[in-house]
């Protein structure tokens, strides 16, 4: 493919991206397509001679879109959103054509620079403390890793090796391993599964502490388990604590857990891979107490900043506790303006060596949206939920099951948690939107999650209307038995309101 024909199939592929994210509530959020689906059509080997890209652009329509999950659709409600925005993905384009490889200042210095640049920015824009800030004289600073399950193995490995080299100091009688096998570390029961498997990865157990009745980690709860464990010789690390849980959006308590880990000289990180955008607002500054007493912090770009995965940045109090623990050199890595403090590199602050540049989609879109844009998004989530949670409020067969925390509402059917798997599956079935079950003491809910390229007030209507004429069903077929033997009069007035919400549905479709 030459320079010419590039033109063509890039103009051609922009058309495609643009064609589909304007005509995206065309689709069903889930694909119709069964396992092994792709692989009964494609050839069990790649073409020996060149194929003209038109034919393979006409593929991705053909076999590779039925096969999509359509997650930037506004009936998208499954985990959390998963952003992305025109001037995202213009950034991703501009730097899949520089692509460089910019672990070290000198491979690329703007890729590290801008980097620098767009990380001040954010923590500015989500008003973090200062010592986040490169600007700031002092070690800290921001990175952009690939993802929060990165940034948070990121942290506990540092935190880990931190530890070891503290212990070794002050029990030199102890050989490292017998220090090794003493570390253990602390998240809530509630926190992404993702801590745990950092855990795993550093082959550091993690204790999953039972969060309280209202899903929330407080200092109490640490305290007593590391007590207890100190009492058994072993040796504290790293408290990964969350704002905002995966399963309802619960905010740990990050101010009596840094007493904790003050006292304890234990390593706190907190996990704000979603709840990380309403740092932003003068309305959510509660979300922020305490983090100028944490080590190290976590938000995705790509879960609320509109900017396109993968996009997590990561914030370190002292940047040099990741350096020391993971620096390893080589000669072919030098260069000449190592170690000025201006310009870190990033290589030594992440897992791999090589690095995306990342940081053009990020300043490309906050360029575009300015801090109101991105403030306005974050608002608009938050509406559009509050929107969904009068909704169920309003219709007695439902409840809620925590209180709505930004974009995000959990809610079930009331009764047995057969109904709201039952509910679900229906609507899975009918693939019109796409939710997922949690699960908390007991009690089965749904999670509804704001999410989508561009999701509008119709958009909840659509997914209430489809949610409740479902569970109007499920009831009405539970009932069939009984119904039969009703007077023809009961089954006509409940034969119209289902007509009446199915009525409703195709208006708000066609709207
Ligand atoms: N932490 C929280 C609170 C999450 O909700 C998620 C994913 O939704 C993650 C971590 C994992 O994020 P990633 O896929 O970027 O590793």
């Amino acid at each position: 493919m030459d320079a010419k024909m590039f033109r063509e199939f890039g103009k051609a592929a922009v058309d495609f991206v643009a064609d589909y994210l304007e005509n995206i509530r065309d689709h069903d959020v889930l694909p119709s397509v069964e396992p092994g689906y792709m692989l009964q059509q494609m050839p069990k080997q790649m073409p020996e001679s060149p194929e003209d890209w038109k034919h393979i652009l006409s593929d991705i329509d053909r076999v590779i879109k039925p096969g999509i999950t359509h997650w930037q659709s506004p009936n998208m409600h499954a985990y959390y959103p998963t952003s992305v925005s025109y001037p995202s993905i213009v950034g991703e384009m501009l730097a899949s054509g520089f692509s460089v490889i910019g672990f070290s200042w000198i491979c690329s210095p703007a890729c590290t620079e801008l980097e620098v640049v767009v990380m001040d920015w954010l923590a500015k824009f989500l008003k973090l403390p200062a010592h986040f800030l490169h600007e700031t004289e002092g070690p800290g600073g921001g990175v952009i890793q690939g993802s929060a399950s990165e940034a948070v193995l990121v942290a506990v490995l540092a935190a880990r090796e931190q530890a070891v080299r503290r212990e070794r100091e002050r029990q030199p009688e102890l050989s490292e391993s017998d220090i090794r096998g003493k570390l253990v570390a602390y998240s809530s029961d509630q926190s992404n599964s993702c801590i745990e498997k950092a855990g795993v990865l550093a082959a550091m157990p993690i204790k999953l502490l039972p969060a309280s009745e209202d899903l929330v980690l407080r200092g109490a709860a640490l305290k007593a388990a590391i007590e207890r464990d100190v009492a058994a010789g072993l040796i504290p690390v790293i408290c990964v604590a969350t704002l905002g849980t995966t399963g309802t959006c619960a905010y740990d308590d990050i101010e009596s857990l840094a007493s904790v880990c003050e006292e304890h000289n234990v390593w706190l990180h907190v996990d704000a891979a979603y709840a990380g955008g309403a740092f932003a607002l003068d309305e959510c500054a509660d979300l922020r107490r305490g983090l100028d007493r944490v080590d190290s912090l976590n938000f995705n770009l790509h879960k609320f900043m509109l900017v396109n995965f993968d996009c997590a940045a990561m914030w370190l109090r002292d940047a040099n506790k990741v350096v020391d623990s993971f620096n390893v050199d080589r000669i072919y890595l030098k260069h000449k303006y190592e170690g000025c403090t201006q310009i870190p590199d990033f290589r030594h602050w992440q897992i791999p060596l090589g690095r995306r540049f990342r940081a053009l989609k990020v300043w490309i879109t906050f360029r575009t949206l300015g801090a109101e844009g991105l403030r306005a998004h974050v608002r608009k989530h938050i509406d559009l939920a509050a929107q969904f949670e009068n909704l169920v409020k309003g219709d007695s067969r439902f409840e809620l099951v925590a209180p709505r925390a930004l974009g995000l509402v959990c809610f079930r059917a009331k009764g047995d948690n057969e109904i709201t798997s039952q509910l679900l599956h229906r609507l899975m079935e009918r693939k019109k939107i796409y939710m997922v079950k949690a699960e908390h003491g007991g009690r089965q809910f749904l999670r509804f999650a704001v999410c989508g390229m561009d999701p509008k007030p119709a958009d909840i209507e659509f997914a209430w209307t489809e949610i409740e004429t479902q569970l109007t069903q499920l009831n009405l077929e539970a009932d069939q038995q009984p119904l039969e033997n009703r007077k023809a009069g009961e089954i006509a007035e409940l034969t119209q309101h289902l007509t009446g919400l199915q009525l409703q549905m195709d208006e708000t479709l066609q709207r």
